[in-house]
């Protein structure tokens, strides 16, 4: 029995050792990581400068309170800013702290300028946006919220593509729009530009704020070092996380001045967000998340849509659809996808399941094309097994 408890279905493997694209397991198996732990590790398992990053800020100093300047800290929110729409950034520990510190951003925002009234925040049906209590009803998904007690008042929810209800929702109370801009949770579902752009427009015409929830498709995941840059809009307010810290915990809200200004001392904190080991490491992260490894997301993510496109002709009534942006890859099954999962695991491929019947595949950003072969050739295998 596990002292651990029992809320995940863990699968009766665990690892010992990782390096790059590739997992060593405890009972001595090399196994093809295209999970790295949910689009967390974005430079591979045990990146060699941030070892070095992480060891040489150990030596120096972890941890000190916020209530002093972390210069760690002001160095990886300057390459932020300096890289995007932000002009201001707040630190946190996680996506779910991340998400919820927009909310609170955008709620204090409107208290700020003296339109409290302005609260609601209304977001996508079956969307993720963390496992916080707020984030849960953030997500308008019943099996998270079930059992958790009362629904937390304040979120509004229209269906994906449902235009009509979104304006309908807008009300004189509502403070922003929230959505990912692309679903991962729920599906690798990409929001196309004309949307995102339209979304835009409503929230300028309607005075209320827009957050894109870039927590697994930011930082370089997409192809571009946000998603939303597809669509050229400028948002308010940006919860990242995951890649940010390569697998260091980080969150952090990213945001404009004019919503920044409200964030005034006592307003919001976090002892752990922004300490100088987590700043350290997202910086040395930030540094490698450059020109070049774009280039590779945008190649590799062509070359494996293009070839994982050709299974599906081949497969037609196994798989349903290949979806995605960058290196969020989906790919979408006729029916349930557990078998399939499984059996790319016995043959050493490590993928995760997103909803939709969609097995989720998310190589490091700096996957090579031979490992994207290895991979083709496991899930074409796979393919053949059960159909
Ligand atoms: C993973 C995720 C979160 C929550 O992140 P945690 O670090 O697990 O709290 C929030 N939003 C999106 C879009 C995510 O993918």
């Amino acid at each position: 029995m596990s002292s651990l408890a029992n809320n995940y279905k863990r699968k009766n493997i665990s690892f010992k050792r990782g390096k790059g694209s590739f997992l060593f397991s405890n009972d001595g198996k090399k196994y093809l990581d295209f999970v790295q732990g949910i689009a967390v590790n974005s430079l591979g398992h045990s990146n060699d400068k941030l070892n070095k990053a992480i060891q040489e800020q150990s030596k120096k100093l972890w941890h000190v309170s916020n209530a002093f300047k972390i210069p760690e800290g002001e160095n990886l929110a300057s390459k932020l800013v300096k890289r995007t729409f932000a002009n201001s950034v707040i630190f946190q520990n996680s996506g779910a702290e991340a998400t919820e510190t927009a909310i609170k951003v955008a709620r204090r925002y409107f208290f700020s300028i003296g339109q409290k009234h302005k609260t609601r925040i209304i977001c996508l049906k079956n969307s993720f946006h963390g496992r916080t209590i707020a984030a849960i009803h953030a997500s308008g998904s019943k099996k998270m919220t079930e059992g958790f007690g009362p629904k937390i008042p304040g979120f509004d929810h229209f269906e994906f593509g449902d235009h009509k209800k979104l304006k309908k929702l807008i009300k004189k109370n509502t403070a922003a729009i929230m959505i990912e801009t692309v679903m991962g949770e729920g599906g690798i579902k990409v929001i196309p530009n004309w949307c995102i752009k339209g979304i835009r427009k409503i929230c300028n015409q309607k005075k209320i704020l827009l957050i894109l929830d870039e927590v697994q498709c930011g930082i370089g995941r997409s192809g571009k070092f946000f998603a939303f840059e597809y669509s050229k809009v400028k948002p308010d307010i940006v919860p990242i996380a995951k890649g940010i810290g390569g697998g260091f915990p980080i969150g952090a809200v990213l945001m404009t001045k004019k919503v920044a200004k409200a964030m005034v001392p006592g307003t919001h904190g976090s002892t752990f967000g922004g300490n100088p080991l987590a700043m350290a490491v997202g910086s040395a992260v930030l540094d490698q998340i450059n020109k070049n490894l774009l280039m590779n997301v945008n190649k590799m993510s062509k070359y494996f849509i293009t070839e994982l496109n050709k299974i599906k002709i081949k497969y037609p009534r196994l798989i349903q659809e290949v979806r995605g942006v960058g290196l969020l890859i989906g790919l979408q099954l006729f029916k349930d996808q557990t078998e399939f999962i499984k059996k790319l695991m016995e043959n050493k491929l490590l993928t995760i399941r997103a909803a939709e019947n969609v097995i989720r595949i998310l190589p490091p950003l700096n996957v090579k094309k031979k490992e994207i072969d290895l991979a083709l050739k496991i899930i074409m295998k796979v393919c053949k097994e059960l159909s």
